[in-house]
């Protein structure tokens, strides 16, 4: 077991055995508060009762976050309880990150001793009538001798009413260019009760009890310091902050289709049609071998990438695009197939265990929505792949090996954080390149796998063809740029696959030593014929249901006893970083 295994059995400990009905945190539990669109206000206690809140806050800080692996592990670990729980108390990192990414030490310290009290932050950038388009903002802070007047209303903001602060996105100029706009920390109990309303509640048709209002701001006036980053840098501090909230949102995707994928499975081998189990049926039994496949690509997706935010911080304007475009939409996929394969339980509520999953199929759907929809990602993705292309050669010397070790390797440290790492767009090119090069020399024993390689890299050549010989557009990417997109998408799952298995091989569970799977999910992400037809992720996702494990190649039981040595080792490992300056141990 790992130090993510222990804070896997440990959280797992803690709120006990999601299917029992008299556990606090059970489906049953979430479904009562989703059909009378209640906020789960006593899961929400619990887990702050149990510290989740602390993960949301720099070690630097006072906090438990020296690690996002860790946190997508937690956020991934809610959501497959509950999605509104975790969308619910997870929103609070996604309004705290503009102040960790742009804010100075008071704000930041400020806000870390309001999460620390347990209080709720909120990210307060949409309005009515401008989804992604935030260029089109309306709010207004208007400058004052002591600060700026803010005006105007935010709408479908997660918890506006019951947050105590909110980031606010507003307009403070009107030159047409991306630097109109600024951001501030705006604290409720800071301001008279007359300077701002709450717009009501929002009928959602997922995540039903959560808090999906608005909040209207009638001249309400703040000082200087409550500007967070410069005047002006709103746009570029809210991106930045999207980069750590995109990566995050793969978990919580990753959360509900595990659960989608453990009920199909199990209801597939019990129910039977005839004298045949569903599962011996051959168009369930491939609806199953595909989503199995899918679940282990968005797992290890959404690793690497939370991994990446500490070992690559320049290159997450992409990699967090590819998280959010790639697995909220893998997984939604993967649920609408399975509801194919439970029929009618996931329309009706038969007082079975499969009851959730109706849930779960509704919320999910919101998760490549919000923080920035697909098509945002996949149009961040087609702007840069012009740079990617030009890059690739260069781009093989430019990453180290020690940064590709830090990325892939399980038990390898991940560098500290670097904020100032993070960057709007990626400049030097991506470590695909250098990380296929890499595999090279670590697929030797095995033709197939030399064979994957080649063929991902031969199709990371054509890609980067047909991108140079596109003419240069303005305005909008055409759709063949966002097809190509999804290309570039599919071509870092399929590369990100291949090289956690050569890695870490070793480190994995038996079963998950040979080779077949990560064939699978190549064949699977390339388009290749036949890519499943030995169904080798679906017997490794029966192995893993029997033995209570998450569905993932990494070891990850949520039944069993906690390793008190190794979770002693990252409470350790915490107090060092947080002792530690960030630039001191970064590899950057
Ligand atoms: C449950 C929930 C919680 C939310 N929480 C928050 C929150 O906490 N804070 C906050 O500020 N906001 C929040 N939002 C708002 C949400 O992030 C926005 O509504 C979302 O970014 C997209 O807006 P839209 O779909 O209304 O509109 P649009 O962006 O206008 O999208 C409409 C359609 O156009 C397409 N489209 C848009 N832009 C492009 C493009 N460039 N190229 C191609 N196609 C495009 C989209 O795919 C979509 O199909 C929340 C929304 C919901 C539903």
């Amino acid at each position: 077991m790992n130090t993510l295994g222990s804070l896997v059995l440990e959280f797992e400990q803690h709120f006990g055995d999601e299917r029992s009905p008299d556990t606090l945190f059970s489906w049953a539990n979430a479904l009562i508060s989703d059909d009378i669109s209640r906020f789960p206000d006593d899961q929400v206690d619990a887990l702050n009762h149990w510290g989740m809140a602390a993960y949301y806050v720099p070690a630097e800080l006072g906090g438990k976050l020296s690690n996002f692996s860790e946190l997508a592990m937690l956020i991934r670990l809610i959501a497959r309880r509950d999605l509104t729980v975790a969308i619910g108390h997870g929103k609070t990192f996604l309004g705290a990150v503009s102040v960790w990414v742009g804010g100075d030490a008071a704000q930041r310290h400020l806000v870390a001793e309001d999460i620390l009290s347990c209080d709720m932050v909120s990210l307060a950038l949409t309005e009515r009538l401008h989804g992604s388009d935030v260029s089109s903002t309306e709010v207004t802070a208007v400058k004052t001798p002591k600060g700026f007047r803010l005006n105007g209303e935010k709408y479908l903001i997660n918890n506006a009413t019951r947050g105590q602060a909110l980031s606010v996105f507003a307009r403070t100029d009107h030159q047409g260019q991306s630097r109109d706009f600024s951001l501030f920390l705006v604290r409720k109990k800071d301001h008279p009760p007359q300077s701002f309303s709450q717009v009501p509640k929002a009928v959602t048709h997922g995540i039903k009890g959560a808090d999906i209002s608005g909040i209207q701001f009638q001249n309400l006036e703040v000082n200087h310091d409550a500007l967070i980053g410069k005047e002006g840098h709103g746009l570029d501090i809210t991106l930045k902050g999207f980069q750590l909230s995109r990566t995050l949102c793969a978990a919580l995707s990753c959360g509900a289709a595990d659960t989608g994928l453990r009920l199909a499975v199990e209801f597939a081998q019990q129910r039977r049609s005839g004298n045949q189990a569903l599962i011996d049926i051959a168009n369930i039994r491939q609806v199953l071998a595909t989503s199995a496949t899918q679940m282990y690509i968005a797992d290890i997706a959404t690793q690497v990438i939370s991994r990446a935010i500490q070992c690559f911080p320049q290159q997450m304007s992409l990699l967090s695009a590819v998280a959010k475009a790639s697995v909220p939409v893998l997984c939604e996929t993967m649920m609408e197939s399975l509801s194919d394969v439970l029929g009618v339980r996931s329309y009706v509520q038969l007082g079975e265990q499969t009851d959730i999953f109706g849930k779960m199929l509704r919320d999910i759907r919101l998760i490549s929505l919000f923080d920035g929809n697909t098509a945002v990602n996949l149009q961040a993705i087609a702007l840069q792949l012009p740079t990617l292309a030009r890059h690739r050669e260069k781009s093989v010397n430019a990453i180290s090996p020690q940064m590709l070790d830090a990325l892939f390797c399980i038990d390898t440290e991940l560098p500290t954080f670097d904020r100032d790492s993070l960057s709007l767009f990626t400049m030097r090119g991506d470590w695909l390149a250098a990380g296929l090069k890499r595999a090279e020399s670590m697929t030797g024993e095995c033709p197939v796998l030399t064979e994957k390689l080649v063929q991902i890299q031969a199709r990371l050549t054509e890609l980067d063809g047909l991108v140079q010989a596109l003419p240069v557009e303005l305005g909008h990417p055409s759709a063949q740029r966002f097809s190509l997109a999804k290309r570039y998408c599919n071509l870092q799952l399929a590369a990100m696959t291949l090289l956690t298995f050569l890695y870490n091989r070793n480190r994995l569970s038996r079963s998950f030593r040979s080779f077949s799977w990560v064939e699978e999910c190549i064949d699977l992400l390339l388009g290749n014929q036949d890519a499943l037809k030995d169904m080798h992720c679906l017997k490794l996702v029966r192995q893993q249901l029997d033995d209570n494990n998450l569905f993932s190649p990494l070891n990850l039981s949520i039944r069993g006893e906690v390793d008190a040595k190794l979770a002693q080792t990252r409470e350790d490992s915490k107090a060092t970083r947080a002792e530690k300056p960030t630039k001191e141990i970064s590899y950057v």
